[in-house]
Formats: C-alpha cells, structure tokens, sequence
C-alpha cells in the first residue's frame, strides 16, 4: 500500500492563540456527553449551558457563536474550556480536508501557528486520530488523549 505524504509524521503544537476560535462563521458540532463535560466547566448543569450556549441545527448541535462570528467559549482571546474542549477542536488540525496533501497542510499553517510546530505526531498516531472519526470532516482523539482524562466525569 502506498504510504500516505506524512508518512515520517507531522508536528503540531497548540499555542492556544485562538485564531480558529474566531474569523468567519462556523461550526463547533457537539455531543450530548460534550455538553456534560464543557457544562461542568462552566458549573452550568447541562440544560442551562445547552440554552445559553448550544444553537442546534436539525439532529446537530454546534456552539454558538459571538455576533462577530467568536465562539462563544472564547474570552479574553483564549479557549475558556480547553481541557474540556470538544472532539472537533482536540482533534484539530488532523482532519481529512487538511492532511489530503501537503498543500493542504501547508494551507492549514497559514491560518494555525501550531501547524508544523510542537511535537511530532507519528504515522500510527495520526491514523487512530483519522480512523475513530468525527462528527463532520474532524476526527477522534486517541482513547488515551490527556485533554480528556483533565475533564473528570462528564455526570452533572
Ligand atoms: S489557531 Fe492553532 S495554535 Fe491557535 S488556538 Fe487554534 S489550534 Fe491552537
């Protein structure tokens, strides 16, 4: 089988700038699980984060957005649930559309700082990442991601 371009690996390392979090509008697609974790964050129960913060679109849901198109979980510039982001957001930017070819990802570090900097993600690494799938056109994070171990028991 013929080896994928990032075959020796990518580097990637979240400076937590929170470019993606703002510019044009978007869509951050959540779980109902997500929305246990990210209302705890917040010390919301999960209907009280669900009204303020989730817009649901047919049988999705996805964080709302600032008039400015910001996410709403954005302030002060900066991620204010990081830990407890969603799968969209932690598996960033390992998504087909950006690893298709190099121009893709060459695309993706214009807009992230991250992109081509930090650690190196290995082949077998990047693979879980795409293989567990997402929502849309994201992916899954490894079983052992430590973001998610940081966010506790999603119970209310
Ligand atoms: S643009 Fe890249 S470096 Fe900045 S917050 Fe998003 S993922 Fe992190």
């Amino acid at each position: 089988m013929k080896k994928p371009w990032y075959h020796e690996g990518l580097h990637f390392g979240c400076v937590q700038c929170g470019r993606c979090c703002t510019g044009a509008p978007g869509y951050v697609w959540v779980t109902a699980e997500e929305i246990k974790r990210l209302a705890k964050a917040k010390g919301m129960t999960p209907r009280q984060f669900r009204l303020e913060f989730v817009v649901d679109y047919g049988e999705k849901m996805s964080l709302a957005e600032r008039p400015n198109y910001d996410c709403v979980m954005l302030e002060d510039g900066r991620c204010s649930v990081y830990d407890c982001r969603p799968r969209q957001c932690r598996t960033f930017p390992f998504w087909k559309h950006n690893i298709k070819n190099r121009r893709a990802w060459k695309r993706a570090a214009r807009e992230c700082p991250g992109v081509d900097h930090g650690r190196l993600y290995g082949l077998e690494e990047i693979r879980h990442i795409l293989e567990d799938g997402g929502q849309t056109d994201d992916a899954a994070p490894p079983e052992s991601a430590p973001d998610e171990q940081r966010c506790g028991d999603p119970s209310p």
